[in-house]
């Protein structure tokens, strides 16, 4: 995507639906409707069920399902699982669960490829009945010398001109286990001279005496991908089938075979750019290494971008659709930043989630002048910008919790939080000055004392003076320990994801593990996958892996700060 693309697209983010700037996909639809080329959209996410879905995919799903919506057509999930050698049943689960949860809404339009063989047969009979398709004994090695080279035509089989009867015999024959793996393979014919390689007699069916997951031995031939997708599509009456960019030398054999196999309305293909994020990593082998190695913890380690571990993380649906719409669709490859993901969270998760008081590197706050064993209950709004998410009780006392970096003895030039002689306001309490602190042998302070001025408490309307500064704390006696993990990219963002022989390029801070913090207690109730903001300190979510395991973890989503802003107008 060019800079000028990515600005027009995500500046269509503050408009409402009517103003927004239409995609070239939609431009083509429109077009479509109007030629009377159909007259409803149907599209369809067709995964091959051999993996976990990634961020990739989760634009091609809410693109898909987002143009279904918007022109009040279909979408299909569909499972592409004509190739028996790679594909498992239990990735079906998982897939079928990031779809639904990410929002795309197929209700009973669920379906499986595989289900379709008895049809792509009768095609492939057609298509030899037709004379533009036959049954060919050269071998893989063959096969390949034949096609020629991008500079080269290739040359016709010696087998191309077999009789329609011979041909129907012979498929027949394949269909039925007569010949071994690799004798025999159904070839479309089309033109051996074609500059385009996809065109040169294209493989339609090979034999593989292979166990399907779903057809189990019904079949020892199986259809080829190009051959296999686009009847795929007819059959469900796609009328766009969307797909990525690597795809567009294969849209004329796409149509190819659609024109030739009798449809009504055959679907057609259309593609778009991928999309590749910054700093990270989608391959399915280096994932799988990654894992292996225990570098991260499995295919959904929070520091991963499939679409699980951005569920585990604490990533949103709404923050997801909302990160699409902000890349924007295009024609043009390119890699958007992690920080555009990073701020789509953010933005989603300001308003919605509670601002929560979390201590991640304590020391003592010790009010001098606060009755000892008191213990008030304060009023805090749980977020100062949504008045809907209410408010709660915390606890207060005379001994708190502040963060280490709040205190300075001696402090810097423009510090303006705690230190000898200087007033703040500790959020949702009172005004307190600090007096002294204490130290340990190293030197590192331990203590500091201060004292508070009961005329200050927050809500009060106190106006008597004012403070620069405000800092979160967190009281002692009834302070809650979890542990904390901060993320941090997995990769190193300066160096790039892989290093020049291959390896890859691990970030050692990918994952800083926190024991100290303290919170308040509020935050015990807490339930898996719940999120939350950590005033100062960021988003955070509970760990759903550990919560199961009776221990809470909670894990930063996003910090609270970036220097990322989405181009405006
Ligand atoms: P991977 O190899 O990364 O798992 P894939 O293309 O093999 O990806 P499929 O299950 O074959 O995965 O793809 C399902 C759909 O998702 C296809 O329509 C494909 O075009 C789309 N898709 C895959 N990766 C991306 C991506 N990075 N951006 C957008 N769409 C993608
Ligand atoms: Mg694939």
């Amino acid at each position: 995507m060019s800079n000028n693309e990515t600005v027009t697209a995500a500046a269509d983010t503050t408009l409402n639906e009517n103003e927004k700037s239409k995609n070239f996909i939609e431009n083509l639809i429109d077009k479509d409707l109007a030629e009377g080329r159909y007259d409803t959209v149907a599209t369809r996410f067709p995964p091959e069920p051999n993996g976990y879905l990634h961020i990739g995919h989760a634009k091609s799903i809410i693109l898909n399902s987002g143009l279904a919506e918007k022109y009040h057509g279909t979408f299909n999930l569909r499972f592409d699982d004509t190739n028996p050698t790679k594909e498992k049943t239990e990735f079906v689960e998982s897939i079928r669960k990031d779809v639904e949860w990410l929002g795309a809404k197929f209700d009973d339009r669920l379906f499986f490829a595989s289900d379709y063989f008895d049809t792509m047969y009768e095609k492939a009979v057609l298509l030899i009945k037709k004379g533009l398709a036959y049954v060919c004994d050269l071998n893989a090695d063959e096969i390949r010398e034949y096609r020629g080279t991008l500079t080269e035509p290739g040359k016709n089989s010696p087998y191309r001109d077999r009789s329609v009867e011979e041909n129907l015999e012979l498929f027949e024959n394949m269909k039925n286990g007569m010949y071994e793996d690799g004798t025999h393979v159904l070839r479309a014919k089309i033109d051996m001279a074609s500059p385009n390689i996809n065109m040169r007699d294209p493989i339609l069916y090979r034999i593989a005496h292979m166990t399907h997951h779903n057809t189990g031995d019904k079949w020892c031939i199986y259809p080829m991908y190009d051959f296999a997708h686009p009847i795929e599509d007819a059959i469900e009456g796609i009328t766009h089938s969307i797909c990525t960019l690597e795809f567009e030398d294969h849209r004329p054999l796409y149509d190819w075979v659609v024109n030739n196999t009798d449809w009504v309305h055959p679907p057609r293909q259309v593609e778009f750019a991928k999309l590749y994020l910054t700093n990270v990593v989608t391959g399915k082998r280096y994932i799988k290494k990654l894992v292996e190695e225990g570098v991260v913890d499995g295919w959904d380690d929070p520091r991963l971008v499939s679409i699980a571990a951005l569920r585990r993380r604490g990533f949103t649906p709404e923050s997801l659709r909302f990160f699409v719409d902000t890349v924007g669709v295009s024609k043009a490859n390119s890699s958007v930043d992690y920080a555009q993901l990073e701020y789509c969270i953010r933005e989603d998760l300001k308003m919605k989630r509670p601002r929560m008081m979390a201590v991640l590197d304590p020391i003592k706050l010790v009010i001098d002048n606060y009755p000892e064993g008191e213990i008030e209950y304060l009023d805090a709004e749980n977020n100062l910008e949504n008045p809907e998410l209410g408010s709660r009780k915390i606890p207060f006392g005379r001994e708190l919790y502040i963060e280490r970096d709040d205190f300075m003895e001696e402090p810097i030039p423009k510090y303006k939080r705690l230190y000898p002689g200087n007033e703040v306001r500790l959020m949702h309490a009172y005004f307190v000055k600090a007096v002294s602190c204490e130290k340990d042998e190293n030197g590192n302070v331990t203590v500091v004392h201060a004292t508070y001025d009961p005329e200050t408490k927050a809500g009060s309307g106190f106006t008597g003076r004012k403070v620069k500064g405000t800092i979160h704390w967190v009281e002692a006696s009834s302070a809650y320990r979890a542990e904390v993990r901060q993320y941090e990219n997995l990769i190193d963002e300066e160096k790039g994801v892989y290093n020049e022989d291959g390896t890859m390029n691990i970030n050692p801070n990918s994952m800083t593990i926190i024991n100290t913090a303290v919170m308040e207690p509020a935050l015990k109730e807490a339930k898996s996958g719940d999120s939350f903001q950590f005033v100062r300190n960021g988003f955070y979510c509970v760990d759903s892996k550990y919560f199961k395991e009776g221990k809470m973890v909670f894990g930063r989503i996003v910090s609270m700060k970036s220097s990322f802003k989405l181009p405006q107008k």
